[in-house]
């Protein structure tokens, strides 16, 4: 394994424990890097499940995950390399790894070879002809994957993450039908506090606007009123249907995941529209609704509708550009709407100077 030792200028020392404790090495100065509980900890299983597939050891982990390590993610990938839960993929898997089926065919042409076929095919015929050749590209190249142990340990942390979400999911529905609406926040918000947060890009971060949380009291006035909404783009649901719509928008926003099948069972839509579509456009409706009460506290009078995007039906599109006073606005969504994915119209404000 002659990479391996380029890697870390020393020959690899395994632990004969199956979860070895690392020291540092590759130049970390003085930081201990300690894997020992990787089985356990998210952020290392998170990291783990990047290479779930394989993935190149340069692009594999994006190095803004570094305040979630306090070192460089790819010292701890270098670290797991050494423990063996991240392990060089084998010669075909590089091969087809690193190229494209136009590359693939070119290196087939240029060794008189057969070009067609799947990628696997292809690369299988590569390396039967010229295993020297592709040993020489690809070899050395660090693409890399999880040990069976390593995915295992993924596996499992995923199965429990997916089960802790459905019993919050539970939690959470079951204090919102007994009206505890600042209950069913609470467990939402514990929920979210102990869930690993992976770092957002910073480019991200930049465009996003850190809003403060409203206080409990007031969130919790907010989500009872909007299960009294009633917007007209959803007229035609019954008294149950209402009821589960709800639900599942409020599951939504409080834990970012919606479960239809636990809110809305046996929904089988509303005219064109999906249980996805009705609760994005009870969302949409919801929204609008706070521009206009955000925009009248600023003078703002009066507001043009959009409806830019390419698709939408007849009716939305008669209203693209029209110019209201904020109480004269029609309502959003607008209930003619028959685009398939709902109504996308926006209110923009008309800035008077
Ligand atoms: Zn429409």
């Amino acid at each position: 394994m002659g990479w391996l030792s380029r890697l870390f200028q020393q020959q690899p020392k395994l632990d004969e424990a199956a979860m070895p404790r690392l020291s540092p090495h590759g130049g970390s100065k003085g930081r201990e890097l300690v894997l020992d509980n990787w089985a356990t900890s998210p952020e290392y299983l998170a990291l783990l499940q990047r290479f779930s597939s394989i993935r190149d050891f340069e692009t594999g982990v994006p190095d803004y995950w570094q305040p979630m390590f306090g070192v460089e993610p790819k010292k701890v990938v270098k670290a797991f390399i050494e423990s063996g839960a991240l392990v060089e993929a084998p010669l075909p898997d590089k091969v087809q790894f690193c190229n494209t089926v136009t590359q693939l065919k070119e290196m087939l042409a240029a060794r008189g070879l057969k070009v067609t076929g799947k990628k696997a095919e292809q690369v299988e015929r590569l390396i039967q002809a010229d295993s020297k050749g592709m040993q020489n590209l690809y070899g050395d190249r660090l693409i890399l994957r999880c040990s069976t142990e390593a995915k295992q340990a993924v596996d499992t942390w995923n199965q429990e993450r997916t089960e802790t979400l459905s019993r919050v999911a539970d939690e959470v529905i079951a204090a919102l039908r007994r009206q505890k609406f600042a209950e069913a926040i609470q467990v939402a918000d514990s929920y979210k506090s102990q869930r690993l947060e992976l770092p957002i890009h910073p480019g991200q971060e930049a465009m996003t606007i850190k809003s403060s949380r409203a206080p409990l009291a007031e969130r919790a006035k907010e989500l009872t009123r909007v299960f009294t909404m009633k917007p007209k783009i959803l007229k035609g649901l019954s008294g149950e249907q209402w009821e589960g719509l709800y639900l599942n928008y409020a599951v939504w926003k409080l834990i970012g995941t919606s479960f239809p099948c636990k809110c809305m069972p046996g929904f089988s839509g509303l005219r064109s529209m999906d249980e996805s579509t009705v609760t994005r456009m009870l969302n949409f409706y919801v929204g609008h609704m706070e521009d206009k009460a955000r925009w009248k506290p600023l003078g703002i009078k009066k507001a043009k509708i959009s409806c830019s995007n390419s698709g939408s039906c007849e009716s939305c599109k008669a209203l693209d550009g029209q110019v209201y006073s904020l109480n004269k606005l029609p309502e959003l969504p607008y209930d003619d709407c028959t685009c398939a994915l709902g109504c996308r119209c926006l209110y923009l404000p008309e800035l008077d100077f």
